[in-house]
């Protein structure tokens, strides 16, 4: 499969993540700084380290951002665990996954990782553990979710992926198009990834118009076009820059935004002139409960945050009825698509 595209805004603030907690696991201490550009992530980072090291308690050994070496004969299956915890009669890998698109424990990269984490850390009675740490993500089972392998199972999955891996190293290995491809950079180029975004456009009424039945097939098809027409738009920009001739378009810059040259001169010509720095800096804000908690956390008064902090409802959205989630109530009665749901809050 072709490289993967690691440079969403996603994607930067997940790596940020990831460091973040790298540093957490080395020191014990999240250094929330580190995480100023991405505050969403501090939550993420704080819970990860917190269940890494809950799960640590009696462990022989922990290891974090754990380079896990290729499979034997498979050069191409490797991976980085965010920590590996080793207990006398089993493994666990922990992965934190940053996003909202839920990952199950028992995913295929972590069922990879435990065969690899086998390898690298030796064989346990009780095989390995999973546990997918992913609180930005509504499932119904929470934040925290395990799966154990046991190792027979790992050593049938092993000749699977040995049997799978030689199929996609043959020149007409087939490709098969899904969800997957938004972080394929192959994607603007690829025919299998076009036709799959083409094959559901038989519908041609105009979405007012649609029944519920055509709507559903238009946001099943409509998924897929969003991620390619940003990867088609991303290698245009990308050429373009390179110095190529995209015909119909071209490269404009954006207009520029005033900047202070040196701030600190900036404040102190201002005062002189009669600002006060009330008129010159924005409001304090205040941090949020995750980014206060973790401050706390070694401190008593940590139970004292539950009294101030409440739960608000979540945004109201529309998600395939497979995905976790109650649906609360429906805005209209009747609003119900073939294998779509909609959920709103309770109280709206
Ligand atoms: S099918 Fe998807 S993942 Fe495979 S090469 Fe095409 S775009 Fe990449």
């Amino acid at each position: 499969m072709p490289g993967m595209d690691n440079s969403s805004p996603a994607a930067v603030a997940g790596t940020a993540a990831h460091e973040a907690l790298e540093l957490a696991l080395k020191s014990g201490k999240l250094i929330t700084e580190s995480l100023a550009d991405f505050p969403e992530m501090v939550e993420v980072a704080s819970a990860a380290l917190h269940e890494v090291e809950e799960r640590s308690i009696g462990a022989k050994l922990v290891a974090s951002e754990v380079q896990l070496a290729p499979f034997p004969g498979i050069p191409e299956v490797w991976g980085t665990a965010d920590a590996v915890i080793v207990r006398e009669r089993e493994l666990e890998v922990i992965d934190l996954k940053t996003g909202i698109g839920i990952i199950e424990a028992d995913a295929p990269q972590l069922k990879i990782y435990s065969l690899l984490a086998r390898e690298a850390f030796g064989s346990r009675p009780d095989g390995v553990v999973t546990t997918i740490v992913q609180p930005a993500a509504r499932h119904d089972d929470g934040p925290v979710r395990s799966y154990r392998y046991s190792n027979p199972d790992l050593d049938d999955f092993a000749m699977e992926l040995r049997r799978r891996v030689v199929v996609t190293q043959r020149p007409d290995a087939p490709r098969v198009a899904g969800g997957h491809c938004k972080f394929c950079k192959a994607a603007p180029t690829c025919e299998a990834l076009k036709a799959h975004v083409f094959a559901g456009f038989h519908v041609v009424t105009p979405a007012e118009q649609a029944e519920d039945a055509e709507l559903a097939e238009l946001l099943d098809s409509a998924e897929p076009v969003t991620g390619w027409a940003k990867a088609v738009k991303d290698e245009a920009l990308r050429r373009a820059l390179d110095g190529h001739s995209i015909p119909g378009w071209k490269l404009v810059r954006r207009r520029g935004r005033r900047v202070w040259a040196d701030e600190e001169a900036a404040v102190n010509t201002l005062m002189r002139a009669g600002l006060s720095p009330t008129d010159l800096f924005e409001p304090t804000v205040l941090r949020s409960p995750a980014q206060v908690e973790n401050m706390l956390r070694y401190s008593d008064s940590r139970k004292t945050l539950r009294s101030l902090v409440e739960m608000r409802p979540g945004e109201i959205a529309l998600v395939r009825e497979n995905e976790p989630g109650e649906p609360v109530s429906r805005v209209r009665p009747g609003a119900t698509f073939d294998g779509v749901r909609v959920v709103v809050e309770d109280d709206l």
